[in-house]
């Protein structure tokens, strides 16, 4: 160590904003700064709790040693994984790589190799279960420059249903298809292993994209069984927080697809590992974000500089948003995630590359949004996966 003195972490804050997001702040006190999202949904009180512990790790700690943060917060608390401590550790991940590359003036991309493509493709939402207009949405994200989008198979489903209710499944998929866009249909974990097959079966015909969590995460050995009896690409992933809950799922040929979120699965550093691991099994990377401006642009950084990154989720519209608040709705620079072709532009500017309006954010912080998901039941008042 050379004679210079160090900057140290000197104040860690989370924000809980509209619609249902939470964003971590890091300070340094040579005075920089950088933010990042750990945004659970329907889980953010208790990431902020361990947020508020991972303060008395990271006080004092070199902002610069990104990786030495990543393993301390993870493997220095004895108890690890899970949702809401990798969660609380990818929104800390993020803000680490927002202000080392902010301080070196380049995007984050540039840490991690450089860009290997000129433009990244993405898809939004069009609902699918509730809203259930996905015709009209579809042409509606067609005008908007999408190229492909995503859609829920279906709303609340029994484990073993009227096969009747995939009549509406295949007329939906249908539907999105003849306004001429790809789609790839989110099983959600909502659908269990006696309806799975027959659904996949009903819309292979039509071409779907891909389908993702087939079954719940919870099954890597249903899956890799699914998989042996469809050509549809199954994507899989939000649900698992490391390469180590990942590892099974390659290690069995359950899917093509890994979709890690970067506010649930370790941040970028994390991220960027299980897309090296999926490289070796020749398995596309298609990481997860219905969430905010934050988590997106750490998406868009790992998909610049990742060979087998394929396409990337956005929130932009999606019906979680509300009519008062949208994917840019709390950043100054909204034009980072304009979708030309199909596609967005490589970030531009330092570090994540999110001017984030933080007067805007405090003060929505004031009144913590407590988002939780809707609690469906069956018919005969049973609980049902959402
Ligand atoms: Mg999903």
């Amino acid at each position: 160590m050379n004679g210079e003195a160090r900057d140290r972490i000197c104040r860690i804050e989370s924000f809980a904003v509209l619609p249902r997001w939470l964003f971590v702040r890091i300070e340094t006190d040579q005075g920089a700064v950088g933010w990042g999202e750990a945004t659970l949904e329907g889980h953010g009180e208790a990431v902020q709790g361990a947020i508020d512990a991972a303060r008395d790790r990271l006080i004092g700690h070199d902002p610069d040693r990104i990786e030495d943060a990543w393993q301390m917060l993870h493997r220095l608390g004895f108890y690890r994984g899970g949702p809401v401590l990798l969660s609380a550790i990818s929104g800390i991940d993020q803000a680490l790589w927002d202000i080392k590359a902010r301080k070196l003036g380049v995007p984050v991309y540039q840490l991690l190799g450089g860009a290997v493509r000129d433009r990244i493709p993405v898809y939004a939402w069009i609902g699918g279960d509730r809203p259930h207009d996905v015709a009209a949405a579809a042409a509606a994200r067609k005008a908007q420059g999408f190229t492909a989008v995503k859609m829920n198979a279906t709303e609340e489903i029994g484990w073993l249903d009227s096969p009747a209710g995939i009549e509406g499944l295949v007329e939906r998929v249908g539907l999105v298809r003849d306004a001429g866009i790809d789609v790839g249909v989110d099983f959600h974990g909502r659908v269990h292993k006696p309806m799975a097959r027959r659904m996949l079966q009903a819309i292979e015909p039509l071409g779907p994209l891909f389908a993702e969590e087939v079954l719940l995460s919870e099954h890597p050995g249903a899956i890799a069984q699914l998989a042996q009896h469809t050509s549809i690409p199954l994507a899989m992933g939000e649900r698992l927080y490391s390469r180590w809950d990942f590892r099974p799922f390659f290690e069995s040929n359950a899917i093509d697809i890994a979709q890690p979120d970067l506010a649930h699965a370790g941040g970028i550093s994390e991220c960027r590992r299980i897309a090296a691991m999926a490289e070796t099994y020749d398995v596309a990377f298609a990481p997860h974000c219905p969430i905010g401006p934050l988590g997106l642009a750490a998406c868009l950084h790992v998909a610049a500089a990742t060979l087998n990154f394929v396409i990337q989720e956005m929130s932009l519209g999606i019906h979680y948003n509300g009519p008062s608040q949208d994917l840019a709705s709390l950043m100054k620079n909204p034009a980072m995630f304009d979708v030309s072709n199909g596609t967005v532009a490589l970030p531009q500017g330092a570090g994540l590359g999110v001017e984030i309006d933080e007067d805007a954010v405090r003060e929505m912080a004031r009144t913590p949004h407590r988002w939780r998901n809707p609690a469906w039941r069956g018919p005969d008042g049973e609980l049902r996966e959402w």
